[in-house]
């Protein structure tokens, strides 16, 4: 685990693949780590959500998007009728961008089936 992107840079030095995961969790600076890891040589892989709860991008992965020369984009099953899902949706009451160890207070869903809850 690492605090911030640039750590990264220091931590993969002597590797030739690097890996990493919720890549929606970090600061915009990412984008220009997996730039610097990839000019030097290095294959980069970086997983992540592309939206948020509502359906916003979710920062850095534009960025990281418009960089890769590869992307994969996997959908899961919507848990309402069974479609693809290419969304989050939150089950629990709270309009923080970021609910860190929630996993159970979201679901995949289509785009049909998600809806942005209410604010307030
Ligand atoms: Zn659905």
């Amino acid at each position: 685990m690492v605090e911030s992107p640039q750590e990264i840079l220091e931590l993969a030095k002597d590797s030739q693949v690097v890996g990493i995961d919720e890549a929606q969790f970090f600061s915009e600076d990412l984008a220009d780590v997996c730039n610097k890891l990839a000019d030097d040589g290095k294959r980069v892989i970086v997983a992540g959500l592309d939206q948020d709860y509502r359906g916003i991008p979710f920062e850095p992965i534009p960025q990281l998007l418009a960089r890769a020369e590869y992307i994969t984009k996997t959908l899961a099953i919507c848990v309402n009728c069974g479609n693809p899902a290419d969304r989050t949706q939150r089950t629990i009451a709270t309009h923080d961008r970021v609910v860190v160890g929630a996993s159970d207070s979201y679901e995949a869903r289509c785009r049909k089936c998600h809806y942005i809850p209410e604010e307030g």
